[in-house]
C-alpha cells in the first residue's frame, strides 16, 4: 500500500448536493437558478474566438474586479475573485482565523462546509446555538470571549433564515474590531440586504459572494470577497502561494457580461421570490412548517414524515431535495425555488405522497 500522508488520512471532506446523471431529474437540490444566464452570456459564447484559450488569464482579473467594484460602489483593490465561493472561503480561513487567538465561532447549523475547512487548516470552532426557530443568534455569539473570529451565512444555510442589516450592524459594533468577522452572502440578492455599507466602519468585515444563484453561472465557478485593501491583498497572497490562475479566461469574461445585464438578472429574481413566498404559503395550507425563507430556498418539515422519508419518495418521482441527516434538522428537507412550474409539479406530488 503506498503512503499516505497523515494529513490525508484526518479529511472529512464535504459531501455536495447530488448531480445524478442516470436519469432526468426536476433538480430543487443545489440551489441552482432555475432561468438561464443573461442573454448576452450566450451571443459571447457563440461568438468566441477559440484563439482566445491559448493564452493564461489575466492572474489579477483587473477588468472582471473593476465591474465587480462598480457594482458595489468600492474601489477594485476591495475586490478579490475566486473559483467558486467555496475556494474564497477555503483561503479566508487559511488567512484569517488562527485558534491561537481562541476559536472560531459559527452557529450549530449552518453551511455544513465550515467544519470541513476547519479541519483542512486545523482551525478549533465552537458551534453556536440557534434561538428555537433555527435562526442565528447574534446574543449567543456574543457571550463567548476569547474567540478568533466569527462566521456566519446570511441568509443562512440550510435555513433561509436572514439578519437584518441593523442587526448584523450591533453584532460588529460588539465584536472586538481587530477579529475578522466573515459573512457569507451567497444568497443575499434574494430579498436580503447586503452588509457593503458596513464596510466602511468595519476594516475587519469580509463578504462572501457568489454567480452561482443569482447570476445563474453555477457551472463557470466563480466568487468573490468584498472587502478592505489590506484584506484584500492578504487573500491576493493565500491565492499567489496556491494558483496564480484559479479564475479562468471564460470565466472572467462571463462574470462582466452578466454584471451588464442588470435589469435581466433583476427580473428573474424577483420572479424567484414571488414563487417563494407563494409556494411557501402552499405548503402551509397543506399543513407544513415552513421556515421563513430570505433565499433561493426553503428549509420545510411535515409531521409525522421524517426528512429522509421524504427526499426519498420524492426522489422516487423525479423530483430532487436535500436532505441533512444532522441534529435539530434531519426532519427537516430544503427545496429550491424552480420556477412557477417546477412548484406547481412539486405540490402536486406532495399532496399524492404525505
Ligand atoms: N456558501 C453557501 C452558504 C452555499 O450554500 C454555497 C453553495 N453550496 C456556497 C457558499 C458556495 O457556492 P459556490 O462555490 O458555487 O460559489
Amino acid at each position: 500500500m503506498m503512503i499516505l500522508s497523515e494529513r490525508l488520512k484526518k479529511l472529512k471532506p464535504y459531501v455536495a448536493g447530488e448531480q445524478p446523471q442516470d436519469r432526468k431529474y426536476l433538480k430543487l437540490n443545489t440551489n441552482e437558478n432555475p432561468y438561464p444566464p443573461s442573454p448576452q452570456v450566450k451571443k459571447f459564447l457563440e461568438s468566441l474566438d477559440p484563439d482566445r484559450l491559448r493564452l493564461y488569464p489575466d492572474p489579477a482579473a483587473i477588468k472582471l474586479r473593476e465591474k465587480i467594484s462598480e457594482r458595489f460602489g468600492l474601489n477594485k483593490n476591495q475586490v478579490f475573485v475566486s473559483n467558486g465561493s467555496d475556494e474564497a472561503l477555503s483561503f479566508c480561513f487559511y488567512a484569517f482565523f488562527d485558534s491561537r487567538y481562541g476559536k472560531l465561532l459559527f452557529p450549530e447549523v449552518t453551511y455544513s462546509f465550515y467544519p470541513v475547512y476547519c479541519d483542512y487548516y486545523g482551525i478549533e470552532y465552537e458551534k453556536i446555538p440557534v434561538t428555537p426557530g433555527l435562526a442565528v443568534s447574534p446574543k449567543e455569539f456574543l457571550k463567548r470571549k476569547d474567540s478568533c473570529g466569527l462566521l456566519f451565512a446570511n441568509p443562512n444555510a440550510p435555513t433561509g433564515t436572514y439578519l437584518n442589516l441593523r442587526e448584523v450592524r450591533t453584532l460588529l459594533e460588539n465584536y472586538p474590531s481587530e477579529k475578522p468577522v466573515l459573512v457569507d452572502e451567497a444568497y443575499i440578492d434574494f430579498g436580503g440586504e447586503s452588509a457593503v455599507p458596513l464596510l466602511h466602519d468595519h476594516k475587519n468585515l469580509l463578504l462572501a459572494r457568489t454567480f452561482s444563484k443569482s447570476m445563474s453561472l453555477a457551472g463557470v465557478r466563480l466568487g468573490f470577497v468584498l472587502a478592505n485593501k489590506g484584506i484584500i491583498d492578504a487573500l491576493v497572497a493565500v491565492k499567489d502561494s496556491f494558483n496564480s490562475y484559479p479564475v479562468n479566461t471564460l470565466t472572467q469574461e462571463i462574470g462582466q457580461i452578466a454584471l451588464s445585464d442588470e435589469s435581466y438578472y433583476r427580473s428573474i429574481n424577483n420572479k424567484i421570490v414571488a414563487v417563494r413566498e407563494s409556494f411557501s404559503s402552499d405548503l402551509e395550507k397543506l399543513g407544513w412548517t415552513v421556515l421563513p425563507s430570505k433565499a433561493n430556498f426553503v428549509f420545510a418539515c411535515k409531521e409525522g414524515h421524517p426528512g429522509k422519508e421524504i427526499y426519498l419518495k420524492l426522489k422516487e418521482r423525479g423530483i430532487l431535495v436535500r436532505h441533512f441527516d444532522a441534529d435539530k434538522v434531519r426532519d427537516y428537507v430544503r427545496i429550491t425555488i424552480g420556477t412557477q412550474k417546477d412548484m406547481q409539479r412539486l405540490l402536486e406530488e406532495i399532496k399524492t405522497l404525505f
